[in-house]
């Protein structure tokens, strides 16, 4: 008989929430609005699945599903391990079942494409094994996207050590990328592994049918642009940011207290799903919300030890729930000011908050896309990844954010935190931020409405692969 059920695309997501959230969100689209059936795998890294994970999963439509793929076994690695290797491990100890996962969902329906991140361009095999499209759905920004399409032909050109190049790399209608802008792992020497598996991994992008990126043109107008002679097909996609179920926002304590709160006036503070400052940093940061004055709600995470890293992403432990690193007095002093919350925010809906004036944010896309979304200008206050690379695009090319000035060891002080919220909310240059901001909103909102372009982009994608099926 005829099959009759939809062609299913299986997609795979590497353990980090920051993938996790838009790879849902496509998921959803395909699903919703596509026609096709998709089954969501995530390759976890802990287990029990992190309170991140089990948020994202309780918002899901019943119609994706979601699997979480065992984590490896935790002493592959040596815990000194970088974090990167732990997220390329989970992956790759999951390729066998990822294969039998998709042999087995073939079996009731057939597969239309399949859908990695990144880290999940090793399962390229499955899916010239299933005869499907491979694409990869890039979950930060164009500009990150060209910087590693072209990171081959530039580390050829290159004599020395990237972080000491004078020169900035000029990518095609991006803004200039200093040495200390760049991703760390293509600040380590050139000789290290680190640099090596960046280096591999820029190369193994070009083994896919096609990108869908996380970005629209109203972004990023640059995007798909400048490839030279590579053929590869870009598809903008976004933003794609998580929408959730009315209503599931509206349970914690914060949403009520921004309703109690002037419109605009409320300065939200939070570094995404694992971003931590040090303990010095963190106090500062608390100094300088005091000394403002100004309404805030603070999703803050225990500092990390280091001294020496100014930045640091690694996974919170649920029993530190502690505030015992803020300065002496500072909750009781700031009551009914600001909101201070270690658990997992219902970010999107703060953002979305008539009462919410500004964001003070890491600069992972994933945030920087729910702000744009919602027309809230940004600090930009970058701590890892492509984030540095995010602050000066959103500063000098799409207008909506301010960097907050950095000092000696990468430290932020209170002043200069109160002077950039100072730019953000009040006066002419906010003014003119917060026009940008409104208009992009109305732009991104367009892109992503029935007949927007990243919505018709994603339909001819999803046809295309509904066609191939046919064959
Ligand atoms: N997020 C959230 N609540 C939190 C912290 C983070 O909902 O308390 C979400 C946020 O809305 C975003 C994602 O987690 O969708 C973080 O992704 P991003 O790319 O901004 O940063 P990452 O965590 O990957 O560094």
């Amino acid at each position: 008989p005829a099959c009759t059920a939809r062609p299913r695309v299986v997609l795979l997501c590497s353990p980090c929430m920051g993938h996790l959230i838009p790879f849902a969100e496509l998921a959803r689209r395909l699903v919703s609005d596509h026609g096709l059936a998709a089954t969501l795998l995530f390759a976890s890294a802990t287990s029990p699945p992190s309170e991140q994970y089990l948020a994202v999963a309780a918002a899901l439509p019943d119609a994706v599903d979601l699997v979480a793929l065992p984590p490896p076994p935790p002493d592959l690695l040596p815990s000194s391990a970088p974090e990167r290797a732990r997220v390329e491990l989970a992956v790759a100890s999951n390729l066998p079942r990822v294969r039998e996962l998709a042999r087995e969902l073939a079996a009731d329906a057939p597969l239309a494409a399949l859908v990695v991140d990144m880290v999940g361009v090793p399962a390229r095999g499955v899916a010239a094994e299933m005869g499907v499209p491979f694409y990869m759905f890039f979950t930060s920004p164009w500009m990150t996207l060209s910087l590693f399409l072209h990171l081959p032909g530039i580390d050829a050109a290159r004599a020395g050590e990237h972080r000491d190049a004078t020169e900035p790399i000029r990518l095609p209608g991006c803004v200039p990328i200093h040495a200390h802008e760049l991703p760390a792992s293509m600040l380590a020497d050139r000789s290290s592994d680190t640099y090596a598996g960046f280096l591999s991994m820029a190369k193994a992008v070009k083994g896919v049918d096609g990108i869908l990126v996380n970005t629209s043109r109203d972004i990023e107008p640059a995007v798909g642009e400048g490839l030279g002679g590579l053929e590869l097909p870009v598809h903008p996609v976004g933003p794609l940011v998580w929408t959730r179920p009315v209503g599931v926002d509206r349970d914690h304590d914060c949403m009520r207290w921004l309703d109690r709160q002037p419109r605009r006036s409320v300065v939200y503070v939070s570094f995404g799903s694992g971003g931590t400052l040090t303990w010095q940093q963190t106090a500062e940061l608390a100094r300088g919300l005091e000394l403002g004055q100004c309404r805030f709600i603070w999703a803050v995470k225990r500092p990390h030890q280091s001294s020496t890293i100014g930045a640091f992403f690694g996974t919170q432990k649920g029993e530190d729930i502690s505030l015992d690193f803020l300065p002496e007095g500072f909750i009781e002093r700031t009551r009914g000011m600001g909101f201070v919350t270690q658990s997992w925010t219902p970010q999107t809906a703060i953002l979305g908050h008539p009462s919410v004036g500004c964001f003070v944010t890491h600069c992972g896309w994933n945030s920087i896309l729910e702000s744009v979304t919602n027309g809230v200008p940004m600090i930009a206050w970058p701590l890892y990844a492509e984030q540095n690379m995010n602050a000066a695009m959103l500063e000098v090319q799409v207008g909506v954010a301010v960097r907050a000035k950095v000092g000696v060891d990468r430290f932020t002080s209170k002043e200069e935190l109160v002077s950039a919220i100072q730019r953000v909310i009040v006066g002419k240059e906010a003014e003119r931020m917060r026009k940008r901001a409104s208009e992009l909103k109305d732009k991104v909102v367009h892109a992503l409405s029935k007949d927007g372009c990243s919505t018709r982009t994603l339909a001819q994608i999803a046809k295309s692969w509904k066609c191939i099926n046919r064959k």
